[in-house]
């Protein structure tokens, strides 16, 4: 008896608010909703110490009387549901009506209200969850929340929050996606007394993203028109062209029924629809808004609402994957038609028969010519495929000349020819690869694939894995011997970043410096790449410099080294020859050569295997020859 007590309210609250004001981030984001739920067309967001200090959001919406004012701190205070039905109803973000008291149990908060019909505005503070006062006071139409000092009264839960500047980030990210989602409401971004956005006169989704993201975007925005896809189902989204493509799916952003949610099962429509236009591994930029009736969803599954539930998403699935995919394949066929036939996004090397191949899209249909010149049938490489090394020493410099055929682009030559320039084997037929010995080639399968044998069997060499592990050892020995492995460029590299990204430079500039990009400020979270680590190829940089920051912020503590390992990786990925190259048999030999030469030619550097073998004694029981004797 009497072990069982109610707990006293402050108590109470501080355990609720766990579940929804997980950091000031959550705190944002409740307060930010709130002012759009008010009409706001105006929102101002400020913060100091990463929020922690202090996070102050002014709004012109519709305020609240004194009565209002103090009902709202009430634990299951809302005016926006009465009843439970309600909530399949919502139109706004809130319901719950546990954010202000839970955030006041965690802070110190004052709120200023005034609402259109009152001449006096009221002010209400907290404490830690006790009341402190209310007070007539004059104020401006709207409402401006301050919470200072955030978990003061909760020091574990202070001491496992992020540091401020990874909490500015994602603040300034959360901040820039509501923006994207209401171009009609003005959002301003105080961080630390310092302006991190102002969307005054970006009226547009497209002026948005392209403030965000530079303005490269701006001819890849593949805009859907707001439209009905089901019953009360509405959908409108802007797609990036997959030119444009991040290492994570923080770009992918789903606002439902006005609130930025997160979906698995959106995320994997949305990716569905993207399908063979984007490599594995890459995720694209996309803002999908979707409007959907009340009862579809549930809204309930998440304190803090930033997970849904789409009820009968099989049935919604296959409609925006349609939708998504007839946009992007529409884009990308109006602009491959520009683009030499190996570039074309799906393209296949065409059989004999099969030149007026069919691509299909939703009611038309085109045939390969339309959109692709003529491509002329197998290099006329063919012939040379068997012929013996000993010659091939001459035939290298008419072989590079038939690189510039239409088969191939500048880079495939420069890289063919830097397999040229290493060294080529002279006499030697055979080459002997840690472990397996006495190598002899057989040819190339699939364009993608080396055929070789030795005694013990057949072996099939990954050509791209490869030779991406000869580069990163021959990358790696060289960066021992230099102290610096810069590279000017020609023509600056702009880079547009993200609140988040740009917290990240600004903290690592040092480090990136040493690795060898040099960057210079050229205006608001932008920045020209003026040099680039040796090896690196141009036109990949600011996709690839966007993913260094992005892996940067997402780890803690990463060291020099590492990412020194991670650029040359990238570095030797991007060098390598690729799947689906043709390569004559000089060039096979080269690479096998070169691959003898190597520290490690089991994996390439993403840990992907190089070599299969299958033994003879395999192929016997395959074969049921019985068992395999040796060479007769
Ligand atoms: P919920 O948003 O779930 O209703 P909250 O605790 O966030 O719960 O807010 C409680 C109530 O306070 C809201 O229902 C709303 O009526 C009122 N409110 C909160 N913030 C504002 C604001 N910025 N402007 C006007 N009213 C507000
Ligand atoms: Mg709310």
């Amino acid at each position: 008896m009497g072990r069982i007590k109610l707990l006293d309210r402050p108590t109470a609250d501080k355990i609720a608010a766990g579940e929804v004001v997980e950091r000031p981030l959550s705190v944002v984001k409740e307060l930010l909703e709130n002012s759009i739920d008010a009409g706001a067309d105006f929102i101002e967001i400020e913060i100091r110490d990463g929020g922690v200090g202090l996070i102050r959001i002014k709004d012109n919406g519709c305020g609240m009387d004194g009565e209002d004012l103090q009902l709202a701190f009430e634990r299951h205070a809302t005016s926006k549901i009465q009843q439970i039905q309600d909530i399949y109803q919502l139109e706004t973000f809130g319901f719950r009506g546990e954010a202000l008291p839970s955030i006041a149990a965690v802070a110190q908060v004052e709120m200023l209200s005034s609402s259109a019909g009152e001449d006096v505005g009221h002010k209400i503070r907290f404490s830690g969850g006790v009341f402190e006062g209310l007070e007539e006071v004059a104020a401006p139409h709207g409402t401006v929340i301050e919470v200072r000092n955030l978990f003061y009264n909760l020091p574990a839960r202070r001491k496992f929050l992020k540091s401020n500047s990874t909490e500015v980030g994602l603040i300034g990210e959360l901040v820039n996606k509501y923006a994207l989602g209401y171009p009609e409401i003005r959002f301003k971004l105080i961080a630390n007394g310092q302006i991190q956005l102002d969307t005054a006169g970006l009226l547009t989704t497209e002026e948005r993203l392209v403030n965000l993201y530079g303005s490269n975007i701006e001819k890849l925005i593949v805009p859907l028109q707001r439209r009905e896809i089901g019953a009360g189902q509405y959908l409108e989204a802007w797609l990036i062209r997959e030119e444009m493509t991040r290492n994570n799916r923080n770009q992918e952003i789903f606002f439902v029924n006005g609130r930025l949610i997160k979906s698995a099962e959106l995320t994997q429509a949305l990716e569905e629809g993207y399908y063979t236009l984007i490599a594995k591994g890459r995720f694209p930029i996309a803002l999908v808004k979707l409007q959907l009736p009340g009862q579809d969803l549930d809204v309930n599954v998440h304190p803090a609402k930033t997970e849904i539930k789409i009820n009968r998403f099989d049935l919604l699935q296959p409609k925006l994957v349609e939708q998504f995919k007839d946009a992007l394949w529409e884009a990308s066929i109006t602009k491959n038609a520009f683009l030499p036939p190996d570039q074309v996004v799906g393209w296949q090397p065409p059989k004999a028969e099969q030149t007026e191949k069919k691509v299909e899209t939703k009611e038309k249909i085109i045939t390969q010519k339309e959109i692709v010149p003529e491509i002329k049938k197998e290099q006329v490489k063919q012939e040379k495929l068997f012929t013996l090394p000993a010659v091939a020493e001459q035939t290298v410099q008419e072989e590079a000349i038939s690189y510039q055929g239409p088969l191939f682009t500048e880079k495939q030559a420069a890289i063919k020819q830097e397999i040229k320039k290493s060294e080529t084997p002279k006499q030697e037929w055979k080459v002997t690869v840690k472990e397996l010995e006495d190598i002899t080639l057989l040819g190339q399968l699939n364009n993608s694939f080396i055929i070789a044998q030795n005694k013990q069997g057949l072996l099939i060499i990954d050509q791209h894995t490869c030779h991406e592990r000869i580069l990163y050892e021959r990358f790696m020995a060289e960066e021992n011997n230099k102290a610096s492995l810069t590279e000017g460029l020609l023509i600056p590299v702009t880079v547009h970043l993200t609140p988040q990204q740009d917290s990240v430079l600004i903290k690592h500039i040092f480090t990136l410096r040493n690795l060898g990009f040099v960057v210079e400020n050229f205006g608001e979270r932008c920045y020209l790449i003026r040099s680039i680590p040796f090896g690196l190829q141009a036109e990949e940089i600011e996709n690839f410099f966007i993913d260094l920051l992005d892996d940067l912020g997402r780890s803690k503590n990463v060291s020099q080294a590492t990412l020194k390992e991670k650029i040359l990786i990238t570095a030797s990925c991007k060098g390598a020859v690729k799947a689906n190259w043709k390569l004559n048999e000089q060039e096979m030999l080269t690479l096998l050569h070169d691959l003898a030469q190597v520290e490690n030619a089991h994996t390439c550097p993403h840990g992907r295997p190089i070599i299969y073998q299958i033994s003879m004694t395999e192929l016997y029981k395959i074969f049921k020859r019985g068992s395999y004797q040796g060479e007769k």
